[in-house]
């Protein structure tokens, strides 16, 4: 196995270290995989100002240049995939076919950019007398800071990073305290790619808060990216206000999955499995609110049963895990407390909430849920089906949409009329329709309402990086 485990932040093409450590730990077995340097004050100044550095070299370089270099490091995350792969499954505890789908799925957003570096075209606007020319360019913003999850530690990088390079911003990244190892791989292998000293740089840390306060009051980081709870989001979007920082905020959802009479079960069903189940529920995608039609939903019921009570939990380096450990021991309780809630709420468990012990939870659907229970209304984050029955159309609209979040929907209908109103009315960033995997490099992610502003992925992740300059000239 080649070595990719490193302990110290990353700063200006070095490892860093300082003295003060926390431990990573195994979701799976609770144990500490090893003890990592915990950033100080100084630390995050030396990050910002290599950053700064970086940014003015990185501004003169030519879209092709980045363009190729982006490639060698899409060319070597994937040479490593196996080993980004355990080190994921080890940190985070995802099932290893899993962890190996997400090294693809976030080194895919690294080729996409490499690619899309040379599509940043300007406009040549028509003038509108004679002697004056009008164009437009774009250019980067600057450095950029991000703040990133533990659900996704490598495609949550790879998808703020890659478009801000493609851009020819530098970067500094604090990923997340649970999941900081993924990050200084990739960090590793973006230097030995040929990035620019202080392009990407990555802060360990236990210490978010005072990490995120130091970034988001400097005057050098020009635009700031956050994946995570809409709460934090919230503080940090306030935080950068003194400063106007151009922002990118990917929050929390809660989507609605809702199953019509006339779709074909079986694939709603199957949809639904990938949709909810993906990474134990953890995702800020995943399927929160399920509404089925009550004239199928015994049939639904019974179909989904038959394959939720055949999933297997256990440590995601076995082979035959579908769910993996929960993050870590508050998130289970979440879970529990929700699971809880609902049934004294008068909702109805099917499967055994049997103590798996550690930080593994039972699967279980919850039929019968109402809006009076928290479960409807928070993201579950674990692997918890709420099912909820509905007659009409317009009152599962009014439902779904009736929640402060808009990241993914999803709905299965195979009546066409009915597919273009209900994607019409959906008011959510992302649709899938008659499928429950929708994520892709190629396409715009993104939610409206309190899930979040601007996309990633897409022609549209790029000029989330990217200024644009309006220039008049008088011939
Ligand atoms: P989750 O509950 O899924 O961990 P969070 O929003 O708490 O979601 O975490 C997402 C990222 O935000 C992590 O990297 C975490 O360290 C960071 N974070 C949490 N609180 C703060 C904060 N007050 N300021 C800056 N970053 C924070």
């Amino acid at each position: 196995m080649d070595n990719l485990l490193f302990n110290d932040s990353f700063i200006n093409g070095e490892f860093y270290s300082t003295e003060k450590h926390f431990s990573v730990d195994d979701p799976a077995t609770q144990q500490s995989i090893m003890m990592v340097s915990d950033i100080d004050d100084d630390g995050v100044h030396k990050a910002i100002n290599a950053a700064h550095g970086a940014f003015i070299k990185l501004k003169a370089t030519n879209a092709t240049t980045r363009s190729n270099v982006l490639m060698r490091w899409f060319e070597l995350v994937m040479q490593h995939k196996q080993t980004l792969a355990e080190l994921m499954t080890k940190e985070q505890g995802k099932p290893l076919k899993e962890a190996l789908g997400e090294v693809e799925y976030g080194a895919g957003f690294i080729k996409w950019f490499a690619e899309q570096a040379k599509r940043s075209y300007g406009d040549v606007i028509p003038a509108t007398d004679d002697n004056h020319r009008l164009t437009s360019f774009k250019q980067p913003i600057g450095v950029v800071a991000g703040i990133t999850p533990w659900n996704f530690p490598i495609a949550m990088v790879t998808r703020k990073v890659a478009p801000a390079y493609a851009a020819g911003c530098s970067f500094v990244l604090k990923p997340s305290e649970h999941t900081p190892l993924c990050a200084l791989a990739l960090a590793y292998l973006a230097d030995q790619a040929g990035f620019e000293k202080g392009a990407f740089n990555v802060l360990l840390s236990e210490n978010a808060k005072m990490v995120g306060e130091l970034l988001t009051e400097s005057e050098l980081v020009r635009k700031f990216t956050f994946t995570g709870s809409t709460g934090v989001g919230k503080q940090l979007l306030a935080q950068c206000a003194p400063t106007i920082k151009r922002t990118s905020m990917e929050l929390g959802g809660n989507a609605p999955f809702i199953i019509f009479d006339n779709a074909d079960l079986d694939e709603a069903v199957t949809g639904l499995m990938g949709a909810k189940f993906r990474n134990g529920g953890q995702t800020c995608v995943a399927a929160n609110r399920i509404f089925v039609q009550r004239s199928v939903l015994d049939q639904v019921v019974d179909k989904l049963a038959k394959k939720v009570t055949a999933l297997k939990v256990g440590n995601g380096l076995d082979d035959a895990t579908d769910i993996g450990p929960l993050i870590y021991p508050k998130a289970k309780q979440k879970v529990q407390e929700l699971v809880a809630d609902a049934k004294a709420k008068g909702a109805v468990q099917i499967g055994d909430n049997v103590e798996l012990g550690g930080n593994y939870q039972a699967p279980l659907i919850l039929n019968g849920v109402t809006a009076e229970m928290d479960i409807y209304h928070q993201e579950v984050f674990g692997p918890v089906v709420s099912i909820i029955v509905f007659d009409e159309e317009p009152e599962v609209l009014a439902l779904a949409n009736d929640v402060p979040y808009g990241l993914a929907a999803y709905f299965y209908s195979q009546d066409l009329k009915q597919i273009y109103r209900v994607s019409e009315a959906l008011e959510y960033g992302m649709v899938g329709i008659n499928e429950g995997l929708i994520s892709n490099p190629v396409a715009p992610f993104g939610g409206v309402k309190q899930s979040g502003l601007g996309r990633e992925g897409g022609h549209q992740g790029l000029d989330e990086y990217l200024e644009e300059k309006y220039v008049c000239m008088k011939i």
